[in-house]
């Protein structure tokens, strides 16, 4: 069992069998521990790729993204789910369906931070349905960058998010994967383990 899974466990919530709850370290408040050890583990596996950017969405993927961009020595910008009153510049868009919300979300990133060329790797905290790490390649695409792979916090195995990335040739690197979370109890699956 990784450190993260190990966190997971102890801090985490089963709150149906769908839905994961980690608002001690990761979704409220934020554990600055945990994110360093995040950071780390994504820049070990992306090491070596030519990351040139990270890309991530407000609020909980800022965390552990701006960690990992530490350790890589690069920028992260995050994509914004409601138009900021200072953002006038050209924006990429892109809509995202969040099943664990039931709403639709347009997000948007600056043309100024995001652009051709760029080699960038997405960070987000969960991976569900994979519509939001799909509107993220689709912001990075249109852009004129390349999408060099997916860091994720926790993914949600026995959902469809890292099946369509894979179908898509996108490289995930989850660092925790949920195998379960049938009864309120949390079950990863056997690749995470170390
Ligand atoms: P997707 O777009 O892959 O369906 O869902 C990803 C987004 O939904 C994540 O950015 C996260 O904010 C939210 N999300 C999906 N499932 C969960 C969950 O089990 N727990 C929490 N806390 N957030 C989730």
């Amino acid at each position: 069992m990784n450190f993260l899974e190990e966190v997971i466990l102890k801090e985490g919530q089963a709150l149906s069998d769908k839905v994961l709850k980690v608002d001690s370290f990761l979704n409220h408040q934020v554990d600055p521990d945990v994110m360093r050890k995040v950071g780390e583990e994504f820049a070990r596996r992306f090491k070596g790729t030519g990351i040139t950017k990270i890309l991530t969405i407000e609020s909980s993927g800022i965390a552990p993204a701006v960690m990992a961009g530490l350790e890589l020595g690069v920028k992260v910008i995050f994509a914004r789910k409601r138009k900021s009153l200072t953002q006038n510049e050209d924006l990429l868009t892109a809509n995202v369906y969040s099943f664990t919300k039931e709403e639709k979300n347009e997000i948007s990133v600056s043309k100024k931070w995001l652009t051709a060329g760029e080699n960038v790797l997405i960070i987000d905290d969960f991976l569900a349905h994979g519509e939001a790490a799909l509107g993220l390649a689709h912001l990075v695409e249109a852009a004129g960058a390349n999408v060099a792979g997916f860091g994720i916090v926790i993914e949600k195995s026995f959902q469809s998010g890292r099946e369509k990335l894979l179908k898509k040739g996108y490289r995930v690197e989850s660092l925790a994967r949920v195998a379960s979370l049938s009864n309120g109890s949390i079950t990863f699956t056997r690749q995470t383990e170390e």
